[in-house]
């Protein structure tokens, strides 16, 4: 079935040299957010609730930051 709310929540990240798209990981259930080149929980950082960090690097792709896509 169909969920738009789910949808908006599909923040993708693009690689700029060749196109692959991914879906940014998510955190206590949301989409993380870009902060200085580095990917944040929503929430800010904050203690580890469960087995990944709240803030880690953004992926690479062909050597490069992945970017957000639009
Ligand atoms: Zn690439
Ligand atoms: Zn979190």
């Amino acid at each position: 079935m169909y969920n738009l709310k789910l949808d908006l929540e599909r923040i993708e990240l693009i690689c700029e040299e060749c196109g692959h798209v991914e879906l940014v990981p998510y955190h206590c259930h949301k989409p993380m957010k870009i902060m200085d080149d580095k990917l944040v929980c929503w929430k800010g950082d904050h203690a580890a609730c469960c087995d990944s960090s709240s803030m880690r690097e953004l992926p690479l792709h062909h050597g490069k930051k992945m970017i957000l896509k639009n």
